[in-house]
């Protein structure tokens, strides 16, 4: 067996019992930490401290709808919309505070340059980051470069990416967009959004992890994560990629865009998953508006953690160095 995560056992929960915003949150709300409390008054507790982050202008919080407004945190009846002032404020301390949880968050894609992290961006469509790993060190054996893969033949590339789903759509792709790569840009990956998205399978959100991650160029990368999550958060309930961007841009400065969205997502996959978060170890849940949509209980919640959190395997092959967990493990092992 190998051994276990740097961390061991100081799961997220052992963090919320620490520094973090559950145990701020709870000595300045004056009541007991949300993780706490029953199901019951969870929205009432996560609404509370949800006004307390949000300060003096915080106010009541309120149902509201939402938008980029910032109104619409908690859910009591009579309680007004928070303001934008305490919106910014209590995104930015949630920002903060998953800063700490996560100081080791990072693109979940394994890449050496540009060129594999737009292919391994393209390929992580409709699939996990793990698959899209556990995929690529053959792909890049065989064609290290755009030249290589421009020149593929079609039906060898899809067996090769064949684990990572919609292989022939994915294929064509690839040999598209090496080729323009090839054709236009002396075989190189451009580090403009306007170049980027002007290649085959190139969307915004490929080309903002490209931009963010092999060019430092800072960028909000929406995935299903990040949407979910922000809404939770009543950052906005936009659900349009683009228009959640723009929402989420406003709010924080350029400098923290990317790191943003590697925290935000590390976030999302291991505490505060989609079908059920776990509010119970979360330690941003005084800051959060949906505290109680998933398990509250601690000891269940905790069993709910995954990755280093839960002392699972990550999703990279070779994670950075300062990474807590365990690798991956290539395809078919067992
Ligand atoms: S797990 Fe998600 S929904 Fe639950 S308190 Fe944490 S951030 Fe909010």
């Amino acid at each position: 067996m190998k051994a276990a995560p740097r961390t061991g056992g100081k799961t997220a929960a052992t963090r919320a019992g620490g520094k973090t915003a559950a145990t701020r949150g709870a000595k300045t709300a004056g009541a007991e930490t949300a993780p706490r409390t029953a199901s019951g008054t969870a929205a009432a507790a996560g609404a509370a401290a949800v006004r307390k982050a949000g300060g003096k202008t915080g106010g009541k919080t309120g149902t509201g709808t939402g938008k980029d407004t910032g109104a619409g945190t908690g859910s009591g009846a009579g309680t007004r919309p928070e303001s934008r002032t305490a919106l910014v404020r209590r995104a930015r301390r949630i920002n903060r505070e998953l800063a700490e949880v996560y100081p080791y968050a990072h693109p979940e894609l394994d890449f050496e340059n540009s060129f594999e992290l737009l292919v391994a961006t393209v390929l992580s469509a409709q699939t996990t980051d793990l698959r899209v790993n556990q995929t690529t060190p053959a792909l890049f054996a065989a064609y290290p470069t755009p030249e290589d893969m421009a020149a593929a033949d079609p039906e060898a590339l899809e067996q090769l990416i064949r684990p990572t789903g919609f292989f022939r759509a994915k294929a064509k792709s690839l040999i598209g967009l090496s080729t323009a790569l090839r054709d236009r840009f002396d075989g190189e990956v451009p580090g403009r959004l306007e170049d980027l998205v002007s290649l085959p399978g190139v969307g915004r959100k490929t080309a903002n992890v490209v931009l963010g991650n092999a060019f430092g160029v800072p960028g909000i990368t929406v995935d299903t994560h990040f949407g979910r999550l922000v809404r939770r958060w009543k950052w906005t309930d936009e659900t349009d990629p683009e228009k959640v961007e723009a929402v989420v841009c406003d709010l924080f400065p350029k400098s923290e865009w990317t790191m943003l969205s590697h925290r935000v997502v590390f976030h999302g996959r291991r505490i505060c998953h989609s079908r059920r978060p776990a509010c119970g170890a979360c330690p941003i849940a005084p800051l959060c508006p949906s505290y109680g949509e998933g398990e509250t209980d601690p000891d269940k919640a905790r069993k709910l953690l995954k990755y280093e959190k839960g002392g699972l395997p990550g999703q990279r092959l070779k994670p950075p160095p300062d990474y807590p967990g365990l690798p991956a493990a290539p395809l078919g092992a067992a």
